[in-house]
C-alpha cells in the first residue's frame, strides 16, 4: 500500500480515537462533578424522592443529572420558556430510573419538548374503512428513539406528589428504556443475570390480573391504564415501583422482584 495512504489512515484513526477519548473524559467529569448548589435546592424543594435516596445513589444521580443537562436539549412549546427548575426537575426524574443501572444511558434521545399544560396530539385512527383524525389530550408522550414530550404542570405535580403512584416523567422515560430493544412492547433490554422467560411469565400474569380487575371495575395496585397493552403495563408498573413500592411489593411481590432486579434498586427500602 502506498505510504501516503497508510499515513492518512493512521491519522484518521488517531483523530477518531482522540475525539472518542475526549468525549469519554468529558462524560466522566460530568458524572463525577457535584450538582450545583442551586440545582440541589430545587430538588430538595420540589422532588421529595431526591431527599429519600440513600447517600451513594444521590451522588450518582447528581452526576447523571449533570450529564443529562449537558447533553439533552429542552424546547418550550406554546410559548413556554424553559427554566432551570423545569430542566432539573425533569432530568432528576428521568435519571432516577437509570441511577443504579451500570453504563445505561438514553443514547437515542436528544430532545425534550415541554408544554405548559396538557396538550392534544394529532392521531389518525381507522374507523371502518375510513381513517379519522382524533386529538387525544395527553400529559406526556414518548417517541421511539426520542423525543419525549411533557406537560410541565403534570411533570411538576408528579414529582411533588411522590407517593400517589402517578409520575408522567418516569412513565415516558420507562417507554424510552423499553424501546432500547428497538420495539416498545413491555420487554426492555434485560441484564445478563436476568431471565427473559421469567420476565415474560411474571409480566404476563400480572398484566392478565390487571386486565381482569380493570374489566370488572376492581381496584388494583396498578392504574387501569396499564391494562391498555404490555408497553403501558411496564410504564405504569415503573411509576408504582418508584412511588408506592411497599404497596406493590405487598400486592405483586414477584413483579416487584423483577422490577427490583431490572432497575437494580430496592425502592421499598427507601425511607
Ligand atoms: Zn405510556
Amino acid at each position: 500500500m502506498n505510504i501516503v495512504i497508510i499515513l492518512l489512515i493512521a491519522a484518521a484513526g488517531l483523530f477518531i480515537g482522540g475525539r472518542w477519548a475526549l468525549k469519554r473524559r468529558r462524560t466522566e467529569a460530568l458524572l463525577a462533578a457535584p450538582l450545583p448548589g442551586e440545582f440541589r435546592q430545587i430538588l430538595r424543594a420540589h422532588v421529595p424522592i431526591y431527599n429519600a435516596l440513600p447517600h451513594e445513589l444521590r451522588k450518582r444521580l447528581d452526576g447523571l443529572i449533570n450529564r443529562f443537562l449537558a447533553e439533552k436539549k429542552f424546547y418550550g412549546s406554546q410559548g413556554l420558556e424553559v427554566t432551570d427548575e423545569m430542566r432539573v426537575v425533569i432530568a432528576a426524574q428521568a435519571c432516577l430510573l437509570i441511577v443504579n443501572k451500570e453504563n445505561r444511558w438514553y443514547n437515542t434521545l436528544h430532545t425534550i419538548h415541554v408544554y405548559p399544560a396538557v396538550f392534544s396530539s394529532r392521531m389518525m385512527r381507522a374507523e371502518g374503512n375510513v381513517m379519522m383524525e382524533h386529538r387525544p389530550v395527553r400529559s406526556g408522550e414518548s417517541w421511539a428513539r426520542g423525543p419525549v414530550i411533557l406537560s410541565w404542570d403534570q411533570a411538576a405535580y408528579g414529582a411533588f406528589a411522590a407517593h400517589d403512584g402517578h409520575n408522567v416523567v418516569m412513565h415516558e422515560f420507562a417507554h424510552q428504556l423499553d424501546n432500547e430493544t428497538g420495539v416498545t412492547d413491555g420487554s426492555p433490554l434485560l441484564d445478563k443475570d436476568q431471565s427473559a422467560s421469567r420476565w415474560a411469565r411474571v409480566f404476563q400474569e400480572a398484566y392478565s390480573r390487571l386486565r381482569e380487575d380493570a374489566a370488572a371495575g376492581r381496584a388494583n395496585v396498578l392504574d387501569a391504564y396499564g391494562a391498555t397493552n404490555p408497553a403501558e403495563f411496564f410504564a405504569v408498573a415503573t411509576e408504582v415501583f418508584f412511588e408506592r413500592p411497599k404497596a406493590l411489593r405487598d400486592a405483586e411481590p414477584v413483579l416487584y422482584d423483577e422490577l427490583r432486579d431490572y432497575y437494580r434498586l430496592d425502592t421499598a427500602d427507601w425511607v
